[in-house]
């Protein structure tokens, strides 16, 4: 996001809109006009204080960028599409809704990093930190996620070495792993967390079992672990998978 110092007169009113503090007050060269700019190297391009119309003289504009600044829009942005996955946001919506596609099978967990929130966000080098540490446990990272589109080597963890300084909103990588491995691959997250500039969550899912206990809860109370139970229901997303032509 860029303001045109032209026609900024410096009221302020769309710097509380900013999700990364990232639009300062300023003065002209001869000191003698206030006006707001963007510190481009910190701003996400996540559009909100654009799309919050509050400026009274329509200062606030967004340059169409290239790569790989692109990515930054595409990743904060929540009506930005990604050309990987037509899918808007972060990561795929197929981990809150696994009753409709199945993704996670029984015995199988999927298992979600998300680095960076409003305000901290997250450099993709520090997306790169977490891919490498999981990608030595050889990790299944999921496919239509645009964050894995971004590696350049699966096998390593290694992202392409242009966008490691790019900065988004919020950035996820999600992966599938046999239940067996559910406290390795926590312990590694819990470990590569330390390593990184921005703040970590970690989101653990499965499929509850035919006595509607909830296995990855059981492997987490047997491995005396912290979690916390939540449900959540998006109307709209998912994909059902089709079975059988006259399913
Ligand atoms: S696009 Fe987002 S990060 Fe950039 S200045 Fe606007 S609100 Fe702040
Ligand atoms: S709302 Fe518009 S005029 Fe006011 S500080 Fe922001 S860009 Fe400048």
């Amino acid at each position: 996001m860029l303001i045109d110092k032209a026609k900024c007169i410096g009221c302020g009113q769309c710097r509380p809109f900013c999700t990364m503090s990232s639009i300062h007050f300023t003065r002209n060269q001869k000191g003698t006009k206030v006006h707001c700019m963007v510190d481009e190297d910190e701003c996400v391009d996540c559009g909100i204080c654009y799309r919050a119309k509050v400026c009274p003289t329509d200062a606030l504009y967004q340059p169409i960028h290239g790569w790989p600044r692109s990515i930054r829009g595409t990743f904060s942005n929540p009506l930005a599409e990604h050309k990987e996955t037509r899918v808007p946001g972060r990561g795929t919506e197929e981990m809150k809704t696994n009753d409709i596609t199945e993704r996670f099978k029984r015995g199988y967990a999927g298992m979600a990093a998300e680095m960076g929130r409003p305000g901290t966000g997250a450099r993709l080098r520090d997306a790169e930190k977490v891919f490498k540490a999981l990608a030595k446990l050889g990790v299944e990272f999921e496919k239509n996620n645009p964050l894995t589109g971004l590696l350049i080597n699966k096998e390593t963890g290694e992202m392409n070495p242009e966008v490691l300084n790019e900065k988004v909103l919020s950035a996820i990588i999600e992966m599938i792993i046999p239940l067996e491995e559910v406290i390795t691959v926590l312990d590694t997250l819990e470990k590569a967390a330390l390593e990184i500039d921005t703040v970590f969550s970690i989101d653990l899912v499965a499929r509850v079992d035919e006595d509607l206990s909830v296995p990855t809860a059981k492997i987490m109370e047997k491995n005396g672990r912290w979690h916390s139970f939540h449900g959540k229901t998006n109307l709209g997303l998912g994909r059902l998978q089709v079975k059988g032509a006259d399913a």
